[in-house]
């Protein structure tokens, strides 16, 4: 996989030590060291459109990083609250950054310690520098001393200042100390700068003095958001369970979405999405050796496969009311299967065959076809999707642990071709509408890399965050929209969606 790295800093580094001026109630005192160079983690970086500058090798990963109060006061917990609350609010929920903990730090505690006193806010340096620090972060709660104004606005004042403090704890530096920083910005650097600049210089950021609204009034920018998710992935939520294989998911309209697992028991398992909450994680029997696959073919109808105890793909249904038992399509297989639909007739199903080529049986209505060899080289579970009649599009990984594309348009399947890549996992696939696809698949960091065919051409390998303990699966539930599911290390499943963003 490539990296791209739009522009990086040479050697220059800002190291203004000291308290620094004071901006109204600012966060000027940022008593941040001097810091050398980073290298970029390798394979973190690739796309580019936001704005934000980076420590690069200070990002934290994995991407969850404890919080604890050195000294949280009996009748300060509303402050805290205040401080946990915005950061929930802006960088937990653009990105895949997660904070947890929050309770009182002990001597041992890694990850982010904050000091509660009555001095300008600072972190002492930049990004995962600061885990199990001392007084990694020092804010203030009451600006008795220092920032007296923000005696007025003090939940305002606490809020806007957590969400910059927390972007430097993310890793980013000033805006103001960037390199092409235009001259209408008079605000000195301050603080240790990135080595990483992403997108265009930002006046709106969060990160920027020379914001007119200080600190942004606590809100990022559209490319704070994106230069989040560029170093911290797109952000996810968790349907928790316990999962022992990957995800399958159907889409029975926008406002239904029904996922599949194997859990602890080998039984199916299924969670559902209503278009306004999620019903998690039903027992539906069986014993299965693979993970699941499923579609549904009408908006109603749900057909959901998977390899069972005798290597052969069994199916199980539900027609609007009920599950049908299980039952087999028989051949006995080293792999799960996938299911691609292109209408409520047809179902086409994919599988590894003991030969490791692709194997096809497909349903037009009445009766299952015999199993047809389609050739190729699968080190993992193919993956189908259909965007229109009579055209379905198969991804497998090959022996040199890139994807490949196979590809039907009703007359003929096309031979093999690589999309590139290495990767760690069976892919997935998803379609937007007419000629889209949109291809994941977990690379060699566990994250979730995503490449995307525009009817013209693919856009090459994005990272897109996650830490996934199975390969992911995806679906598109209503034009231009992607739901994508992992298991994570935890065995709980996550969700990502997007829908003209994440
Ligand atoms: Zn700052």
């Amino acid at each position: 996989m490539l990296i791209g790295i739009v522009s990086r800093r040479g050697t220059a580094l800002v190291a203004t030590l000291g308290l620094g001026t004071l901006l109204g109630c600012g966060v000027a005192a940022e008593l941040a060291e001097s810091e050398g160079p980073g290298t970029s983690p390798a394979g973190s970086m690739r796309h580019s459109e936001a704005d934000l500058y980076v420590a690069s090798a200070r990002l934290w990963r994995p991407m969850t990083v404890a919080v604890c109060w050195e000294n949280p006061g009996l009748l300060d917990g509303t402050q805290r609250q205040w401080v946990r609350d915005a950061v929930a609010r802006t960088w937990e929920t653009r990105s895949g950054i997660r904070f947890t903990g929050w309770g009182t730090c002990t001597a041992a505690s890694q990850g982010l310690r904050i000091n509660i006193s009555d001095a300008g806010p600072h972190v002492k340096v930049l990004g995962n520098g600061v885990n199990g620090r001392a007084q990694g972060m020092v804010l203030n709660f009451t600006f008795n001393n220092w920032g007296q104004s923000c005696r007025n606005t003090l939940q305002y004042c606490i809020e806007t200042i957590a969400v910059h403090e927390f972007g430097h704890v993310m890793g980013y530096a000033h805006e103001q100390n960037r390199p092409d920083t235009p001259s209408s910005c008079t605000e000195p650097p301050q603080g240790s700068s990135g080595d990483l600049t992403i997108g265009p210089w930002d006046l709106s950021s969060v990160m920027n003095y020379c914001n007119p609204q200080w600190n942004g009034d606590g809100n990022l920018s559209a490319t704070d958001q994106q230069g989040a998710q560029q170093t911290y992935g797109v952000p996810w939520d968790s349907l928790g369970g316990n999962h022992t294989s990957g995800p399958a998911v159907a889409a029975r309209g926008a406002n239904r979405l029904d996922v599949f697992a194997r859990g602890t028991d080998n039984q199916l398992w299924q969670a559902y999405w209503t278009g306004a909450m999620w019903n998690l994680w039903f027992p539906l029997g069986g014993t299965l050796t693979s993970d699941p696959a499923a579609v549904s073919r009408d908006g109603s109808r749900i057909d959901v496969f998977a390899r069972g105890s005798d290597n052969s793909i069994m199916q199980k249904s539900w027609n609007g009311l009920l599950w049908s038992g299980w039952s087999s399509l028989g051949g006995s297989f080293a792999s799960g299967p996938a299911v691609a639909s292109w209408g409520a007739s047809r179902m086409d199903v994919f599988v590894r065959g003991t030969d490791n080529q692709l194997w096809q049986t497909f349903w037009a209505g009445s009766t299952w076809s015999a199993w047809l060899p389609l050739g190729g080289t699968l080190t993992s579970d193919p993956a189908a999707v259909s965007w229109g009649s009579n055209r379905i599009d198969v991804f497998v990984r090959g022996s040199d642990n890139a994807i490949y594309q196979k590809s039907w348009d009703g007359l003929s399947w096309s031979d093999w071709s690589s999309l590139g890549g290495n990767f760690t996992s069976s892919p997935a696939v998803a379609s937007r509408g007419a000629n889209q696809l949109d291809v994941f698949a977990r690379g060699t960091d566990n994250n979730l890399w995503m490449n995307s065919w525009n009817g013209a051409s693919w856009s090459g390998w994005q990272w897109r965050g996650g830490e996934l303990a199975s390969a992911p699966e995806a679906v598109s539930k209503a034009a231009g929209q992607l739901d994508v599911f992992y298991v994570s290390p935890d065995g709980s499943m996550r969700h990502s969606g997007y829908n003209n963003g994440w």
